[in-house]
């Protein structure tokens, strides 16, 4: 939201924002959403995009429209409605997606994880392999800039506390 609505005070003539959910699902605050339209910034509810194009640089971008299907404890999934591929101009995208722990560096590590496939720590923030530390998003904190920092810090300080103590 913050990238949209600064593009669109830097002047760029058009801002659209492509979301596979719906308004009620977006992880922004209301009024943020309520600020961003007020300032002509366009939003494409259920959209999904499936496709950058262009040679040297963006020139289009291919979209697909979404239904939502409701998943029994989970919260409503966007499913891409087959045929509904359209195509738009476009000259610059910024991805803006979540992330979760690459699966390949736990894998080879061999790192005990929860449920949800983050690394598990204990309250040392030592993962299941004997010195190996994590932080942050990894651990699956509140996912907030703030909270990384705070877990990161932890666990440099939790770090030193081992080198201390063996
Ligand atoms: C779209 C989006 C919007 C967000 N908006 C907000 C917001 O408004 N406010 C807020 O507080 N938080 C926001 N967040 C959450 C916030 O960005 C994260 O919680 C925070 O960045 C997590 O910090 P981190 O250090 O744990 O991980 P990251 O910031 O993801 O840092 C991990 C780093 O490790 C690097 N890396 C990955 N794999 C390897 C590898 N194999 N070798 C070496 N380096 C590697 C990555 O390139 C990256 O630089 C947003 C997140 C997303 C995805």
């Amino acid at each position: 939201m913050d990238v949209a609505r600064t593009l669109k005070r830097r002047n760029a003539k058009e801002v659209k924002v492509i979301y596979r959910r719906a308004r009620e699902q977006m992880p922004a605050e209301d009024s943020e959403i309520e600020s961003a339209m007020h300032e002509n910034i366009e939003f494409l509810f259920q959209n999904n995009i499936t496709k950058v194009i262009g040679k040297d640089r963006v020139e289009k971008i291919e979209c697909i429209k979404t239904e939502l299907i409701k998943v029994e404890g989970e919260r409503e999934r966007p499913v891409n409605i087959e045929g509904s591929n359209y195509v738009m101009d476009m000259d610059y995208v910024v991805m803006a997606l979540g992330s979760k722990p690459q699966a390949n560096i736990i894998n080879a590590l061999n790192l005990e994880v929860n449920e949800k496939g983050y690394i598990k720590v204990n309250d040392m923030q030592m993962t299941s392999m004997d010195k190996v530390f994590a932080a942050g998003d990894l651990i699956g904190v509140k996912s907030t800039v703030a909270w990384a920092a705070r877990s990161g810090r932890d666990a440099g300080e939790n770090i030193v506390k081992y080198l201390r103590k063996n």
